[in-house]
């Protein structure tokens, strides 16, 4: 069993009572997780990295880090970090939206946070990290026509292909939001794998496009997210299916 850490902002949490603060993972919190994963023997992976362990080709002890979204933050207080301690990392961007916000999430209450821009996109790749696909606009990719769902599945791929001179293979569905279709299109755009808001860890019998995560939210302490990590007991709790932005 694999955890793939799920991760949004790396900043500070907003005031209480403030919708879906919990994205927020502050710097100093986000370091501790990834020392003591470290301390204990395992290596964090971006995707790409992480498929032959997925695969079952490769074993040992290693971890997947995902970023949803493509925040700036996640560029200034989240990349120093993952190299200092070697880790590689998953970015999945909105791929129509560089050096955006989150316009998606302001309808929700959730305070407006700026998102990587080209440079940032491009010192991201440089440092050895790994940038995937969260379609072009973040969407709810089962609401729409198909042959706009394809448009949205293909062209962010292509798109940051052709910008940053890399592969995309890693996908996450906007909101969780998927299908069997939405998985065969997934795959048949070229992407390797996709991730969800289901909680739980990843095991050698799941779809590759249809990856479990392992939520890490604000406000969890240090020995829960560890036991969450490490532990079965994610797992049991895989049927409830998270709605996550
Ligand atoms: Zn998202």
């Amino acid at each position: 069993m694999i955890p793939i850490l799920m991760y949004h902002q790396i900043a500070d949490m907003p005031p209480k009572g403030t919708p879906y603060r919990g994205l927020c993972v502050p710097a100093k919190k986000f370091a501790q997780q990834m020392q003591w994963l470290k301390r204990l023997g395992y290596r964090g992976l971006s995707m790409q990295d992480l498929l032959p362990y997925l695969e079952g080709k490769k074993s040992g002890k290693v971890f997947g880090i995902t970023f949803d979204d493509g925040y700036a933050n996640v560029h200034d207080n989240a990349l120093p970090v993952l190299q200092a301690l070697g880790f590689t990392a998953t970015t999945y961007f909105v791929a129509g939206h560089p050096g955006g916000h989150n316009h998606w999430d302001i309808e929700k209450g959730i305070p407006h946070s700026g998102l990587m821009n080209e440079q940032q996109i491009q010192n991201w790749a440089k440092a050895g990290q790994e940038i995937g696909s969260h379609t072009l606009d973040h969407v709810h990719l089962t609401q729409l026509p198909e042959n706009e769902a394809r448009r949205q599945i293909e062209a962010s791929k292509y798109g940051l292909e052709a910008v940053f001179g890399v592969p995309v293979t890693a996908f996450c569905y906007p909101y969780g939001d998927e299908s069997a279709a939405i998985r065969e299109m997934t795959r048949q755009a070229g992407y390797t794998n996709a991730t969800l808001t289901v909680k739980g860890l990843a095991l050698k019998e799941d779809d590759l496009f249809g990856l479990p995560r392992v939520t890490v939210s604000g406000n969890i302490g240090l020995v829960a997210f560890l036991m969450k990590c490490l532990t079965q007991k994610e797992h049991k709790r895989r049927v409830k299916k998270e709605k996550q932005p």
